[in-house]
Formats: structure tokens, sequence, C-alpha cells
């Protein structure tokens, strides 16, 4: 059954719209195109190429590319190093994965409360949290804002923490000057293809720590090595001799994926410049919509944002966030709501979280909507999502 616009009307726009697509152009289907002509399908030359990249434009001295940020996320944890018993602090407010790769290594996650004005994970909340079996802190850059980095870093110091930042929505993202990849201990992105940049999937792990960049790089192929000096003195076979030293997986990205990454990553500045005039104009058009409450930067962070975020204030406004969501598919507008608190699910809950965990989050959660935002969009699609706000704001107004 067609839903009618609010004012049982024509929609705003006759095209569906989604919140946010990938862009591929031709010269990223030649790189790929490319890969698929060549010797290498994966342990290629173009993961080597995909890894300087990042590396140098992020400033970090390591990266390892991995086949999701799912992936790179578990290679982090198991990098720190964390085991049963360990407890590792993050955010509600994320995709589940942020959480989940605790749980692979057998630790425990633990939530601490956003800040209600930005979305991203609370310092204040971070240190209430710790306890003597914290080992470690996943900070998500929700919405691709950069976490409040040189808070969690002293915190983490303090308190012999490992930092690890989940940037699956901040690649291209500034924080005082710095690129996200080159602050935390180690940085995790995704290239899935609602993100900033994509690969169809893939992932990478950032660091400049060597150590640790030796052990992501063992947890990402197997735990198998072929460094002389990292075997246990067996006696050398012979050229094809290798060894597992640990226990690992196989997290390996392939070399069309990771052309494809490469190809992206060219365009990083302009995708980057695109997002933040669609936000502007976003940010501009609803500042004088007292119904709508919009999501605070910190002026630390020149933000290359993945999502865009309004929400409602239910003192305003007489619909649920429900009846606003269909009203904007109503007018083809597909929105997305990010995310349902990670404790909230059933899986979670039969482990023992229950609800009322983080009230800021659960608060956030009940109100807030993506709106499209993604570079291609051109300025009538902007327009068009704006009107649609605009229109079923005005018609819920109290
Ligand atoms: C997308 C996402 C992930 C997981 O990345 P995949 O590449 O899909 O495995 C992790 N954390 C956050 C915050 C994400 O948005």
């Amino acid at each position: 059954m067609e839903t009618l616009a609010v004012n049982g009307g024509k929609p705003v726009r006759d095209k569906k719209i989604f919140y946010g697509h990938q862009w591929i152009d031709e010269s990223d289907i030649e790189a790929v195109v490319g890969i698929l002509k060549s010797d290498y399908l994966t342990c290629g030359p173009a993961v080597d190429k995909m890894e300087e990249q990042l590396a140098e434009y992020t400033g970090a001295k390591y990266a390892v590319a991995v086949s999701s940020g799912t992936a790179a996320l578990h290679c982090a944890c198991i990098a720190a190093g964390i085991g049963p018993g360990d407890e590792v602090i993050t955010t509600p407010l994320t995709f589940a994965a942020s959480a989940n790769c605790v749980l692979y290594c057998g630790g425990k996650p633990v939530f601490a409360d956003i800040n209600p004005d930005t979305y991203n994970i609370d310092p204040i909340s971070i240190e209430q949290h710790i306890t003597k079996n914290t080992k470690a802190v996943i900070a998500v850059d929700f919405t691709g804002q950069a976490v409040q980095s040189d808070e969690i870093r002293a915190i983490c110091d303090k308190h012999h923490l490992v930092y690890i930042e989940d940037a699956a929505h901040s690649i291209g993202t500034e924080y005082n000057g710095q690129r996200v990849g080159n602050l935390a201990d180690m940085t995790c992105f995704s290239f899935h293809p609602v993100k900033t940049i994509t690969g169809g999937e893939g992932g990478a792990v950032l660091t400049n720590s060597e150590e640790l960049y030796k052990k992501i790089v063992l947890a990402h192929t197997h735990g198998i090595t072929h460094d002389l000096e990292l075997m246990e003195g067996a006696p050398h076979e012979g050229p094809w001799y290798y060894e597992q030293i640990s226990l690992g997986y196989n997290y390996r990205i392939t070399d069309f994926q990771a052309a494809l990454i490469t190809s992206q990553m060219k365009k990083i500045d302009f995708f980057k410049k695109r997002r933040q005039e669609i936000v502007r104009m976003y940010d501009e058009a609803f500042a004088s919509v007292e119904e709508l409450i919009l999501q605070q930067e910190i002026a630390e962070s020149d933000t290359c944002r993945h999502l865009y975020i309004i929400q409602l204030n239910s003192e305003k406004l007489t619909c649920t966030r429900r009846e606003f969501f269909d009203a904007m598919s109503a007018e083809n507008i597909q929105c997305q709501i990010h995310y349902v608190p990670v404790y909230w699910f059933p899986y979670y809950k039969h482990l023992g979280y229950d609800k009322g965990l983080c009230p800021n989050a659960e608060k956030v959660y009940n109100g807030i909507m993506s709106i499209p935002l993604y570079p291609q969009m051109s300025d009538e699609d902007v327009y068009d999502v704006i009107a649609a706000v605009k229109k079923i704001v005005s018609y819920y107004r109290i």
C-alpha cells in the first residue's frame, strides 16, 4: 500500500533517494578491471599500494588492509591483547561491530554514555566506567565527527589503556589539524559502500606502533609468518617454509577491492568538500526550525561528515519519530536510524545487559533520523530533502 504524503498531496520527489550512496566513476572501474586482467587477485601489489597510500594520507606509520571494518576492529582487539576477563569501554550509539569485536576475543564490552549534544562518547563517562579489568577504549567518530581525542588520550595514558578509534565514519576528518588515523593507538576504517570511500567491502587498521603492527599483520592472515626473525627456531626447511606462530584469521582483502579503494581515495578531498557543502546547506536551512535539534560539533573537528542527523524535538511536534520517518518515505526520501543502542539487541540482553544503561544515548536514539547525505547529491536533491523535512515539520507542528 502506498502511503500518502502528509497533506494528502503530491510527494516532494518522484524518484526515491536513499540516505547514502557510493559514487563509482570510470576511473574506479578501470582500476578494478586492470587488476582482473593482472596476475594477482589477492596478496598482490595493489594491496601494498593501498596500505602505502592510507599511511601517507593519514600520516600514520603503518597500515594493514583487511577484508572489512569489522575485521579491522577484531584485529585491533587481538593486537591489544583483549581476552577473557578484560573490559573494553565503548559507546552504545554505534554499529554492533564496535562492541562485537570485544566479544570475539572473550572480553566484555562496557558501555559509556554519550554527550547528548555531540552524540559522541563522553570522556567523563569513560572515566566513570574504568575498573581494574579495563584494558582498552574503542571510541567511535560517530557521523564522522572526531571524538574528544585529547581527553580520551589522557584518560588512556593515565590508566594504561589501549586507545582504539573506530573511524568507520570518519576517514577524511581532522582533529586539531591531524588526520584521523594518526590519533589513537590503532584506528580502524571501513570501506563498505555506505561509507565515504568504498571497496565494496574492505577495511584497514592504522598504527604508529611497530609492535602493534606486527600483531595486526599476524592476526589478519592466520598467525602465519614468513619472517625468519619471528620463527620459533624450527629448522629452516627450504624456501617454501613458513610458520604459524599465533592463531589468526583470513581477513585479507582482494587486490581488486584494494585498487578500488586506492582509486576512490584520490577523490577524498573532493568528496569531503561536497559533503561539507551539503552539511552547510542543511545546517542553514534547519537552524531556525525549532522543532529540530541539530548535532553540535566540537571546534577541534574538521569533519568529513558521513551522516547528517536531525533530532525531533518531541515537545514541539505532535508526531512520533516513526510517523516522521514514514512521512519522509512517502515523500520518496528513504531515511535511516543510526543506531539502535547496541545493548538493546536480544543477543546483548541475553548476556545480561539491561535497558537504561546509557540514558543520553537512549533519549537521543528515540528522536534521531539520518537524512540523505552523499557527494553525488545535486543541489536540487538537497533542496528536495529540506522541503520535505519542512513540510512534515509544518504539518505536525504543535
Ligand atoms: C560500518 C561500521 C563498522 C563495520 O564495518 P564493516 O566494513 O561493515 O565491517 C564498524 N563500526 C562502525 C561505526 C560502522 O559504521
